[in-house]
């Protein structure tokens, strides 16, 4: 500190060969001292008092309080209904995602993408700003759509709103009418569009929106042909994994089954370093998805995600539509056994050897999960796979989080809970948040919890160990190339969960002639 009490900025740049990452550098006096002034210029309340308070929020008088919050959320379990709209858009050929609203919410739909797959994410936006705040967003719509046409040559733009544009009413389809009388684009380019406020819902739901009007923009006007293409559909809901459509592809293979993916956007965010960038890897093809109205039906893996679209199949496009949830052993039994007998093929040898290779597995170390308590929190579908999985292994769901919940996943998981010894002590906690789950946490301890990264705030405030598995997984690697589906996620997802367990083990026990006496090398 200087004299005045200012903190002190070195004079001389520090060596480059020297620069120190900024976990070491902000450990240094200057830096601290700064922190310091920063604190009394703020005029923060001393240290005992914010570790007094810290301690009042653990508990169960500060539960109940937190409990009757009701106009305020804190950190939710979900994502803006855009954000879903623009994730399946991408998974279609040559597809521009495009955001009608503000330039800042899709520059956060864009990073939220890019932060959990590591890859770059494409999608535009009408920029709106004040004067359409006024006057609608018409002429904002008209040149966006005219420049991204021109600029990206996209073969089809998939148009979803943010709030601002929903607030001032602006109407789509009137809109995109008017853009094609008008010449801004072609009369023949495909614009599907969904109406996606993001005070309502949540990504899941702008997944469905969009979902069904793109399937509903290429089928338009088409007729059923009179036999089937032979085909199955597959969608599988705002699944982050993309490990997944690749694994499903390979199962898929070896059975023989013709089949299109309702939005393939592996390559969108995993596509391969060539050299030359390439703008658009959706991989379902347009001309597939106009067919898809012919296929024999359509497997979903996201009941609570694809409400409407599923009700559009099939009351548009009279089809018949299946739900399985293929995740962990008693999961992916079912799907696997429907599959068999919806299409009249034997389940492959090399499936029923995973089978065997899988319960073999989790029979090697369910040990060291039987009977532990878990806290768990996601989407619907999501929640409802991991929560399966977890009571065949006879782990204990105790708090499950689910922000985007309703009524009817909430009866059909509890009846799950309700059959399983192991669900006894698990209770549903709709529409909260993780500010909800800390409380719950430090009241009623758990001794797992599984979650996105959101959940390293709760790890480090509770100590309770972290399995890293949902949307977004920002601050770990490469964790989406991974599947969690089929027999081979069941083995993926049990190697986090378990080793998880056994890392924190091994904290616990790791202080020589304290409690080492059960650090063991063998485990
Ligand atoms: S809540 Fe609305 S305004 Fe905010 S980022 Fe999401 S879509 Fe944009």
């Amino acid at each position: 500190m200087t004299e005045n009490n200012t903190p002190q900025v070195p004079e001389t740049a520090p060596d480059p060969g020297k620069i120190k990452d900024h976990f070491d550098l902000f450990q240094e006096d200057t830096y601290q001292d700064i922190f310091e002034y920063k604190r009394q210029f703020e005029g923060a309340h001393s240290r005992e008092k914010v570790a007094e308070v810290a301690e009042w929020t653990k508990t169960w008088d500060y539960r109940e309080k937190n409990f009757e919050r009701e106009a305020l959320t804190i950190n939710p379990a979900k994502a803006c209904q855009p954000l879903g709209a623009l994730f399946v858009a991408s998974g279609f050929e040559g597809t521009l995602p495009y955001s009608h609203g503000s330039q800042g919410c899709v520059a956060y739909f864009r990073t939220h993408l890019t932060r959990n797959y590591k890859e770059p994410f494409q999608a535009v936006s009408s920029s709106m700003t004040e004067d359409a705040a006024v006057f609608g967003g018409l002429n904002n719509l008209k040149q966006g759509l005219q420049n991204s046409f021109e600029l990206y040559k996209p073969k089809m733009i998939a148009l979803c709103t943010t709030c601002m544009a929903e607030v001032i009413g602006d109407d789509l389809g009137a809109f995109i009418t008017t853009a094609k009388q008008e010449g801004y684009i072609p009369e023949e380019l495909p614009v599907p569009y969904a109406h996606t406020p993001s005070f309502v819902g949540s990504h899941i739901t702008g997944y469905d929106n969009m979902l069904k009007s793109i399937l509903s923009n290429l089928t338009a006007g088409k007729e059923k042909t009179e036999t089937s293409n032979g085909k199955f559909n597959f969608n599988l809901g705002f699944d982050p994994y993309i490990g997944n459509i690749r694994e499903l592809k390979r199962i898929l293979g070896l059975f023989g089954i013709d089949y299109t993916i309702l939005s393939d956007n592996s390559d969108t965010f995993d596509s391969p370093n060539t050299g030359e960038f390439k703008m658009y890897n959706g991989l379902t093809t347009l001309e597939e998805t106009a067919d898809s109205l012919n296929a024999e039906g359509t497997f979903f893996f996201q009941k609570y995600t694809t409400p409407k679209t599923q009700e559009y199949l099939a009351e548009a496009w009279d089809q018949k539509t299946y739900n399985f949830r293929p995740f962990g052993i008693k999961g992916t039994d079912e799907f696997l056994m429907a599959l068999s007998a919806i299409t009249g093929k034997a389940i492959p040898l090399e499936l029923q050897q995973e089978r065997g290779r899988a319960v073999d597995a989790l029979t090697d170390s369910q040990a060291w999960i039987h009977g532990k308590s878990i806290a768990l929190y996601g989407d619907p579908d999501h929640v409802f796979g991991i929560t399966q999985f977890l009571l065949e292994m006879g782990a204990e769901p105790k708090h499950i989080v689910v922000t985007n919940s309703n009524n009817d996943f909430e009866a059909e998981l509890r009846e799950v809970l309700t059959n399983s010894p192991y669900g006894q002590e698990a209770t549903i906690w709709g529409k909260k948040d993780l500010w909800h789950l800390r409380s719950l946490m430090f009241t009623e301890p758990v001794d797992l919890l599984i979650g996105n990264s959101y959940g390293k705030y709760l790890w480090r405030d509770t100590g309770t160990p972290l399995v890293r598995i949902g949307y977004p997984i920002f601050d770990r690697h490469h964790m989406h190339r991974y599947a969690t589906l089929g027999y081979q996620g069941a083995i993926n997802q049990f190697n986090w969960i378990i080793n998880t367990v056994l890392d924190d083990l091994d904290h616990k026990t790791n202080v020589p002639a304290k409690t080492d006496i059960s650090f063991d090398l063998i485990r």
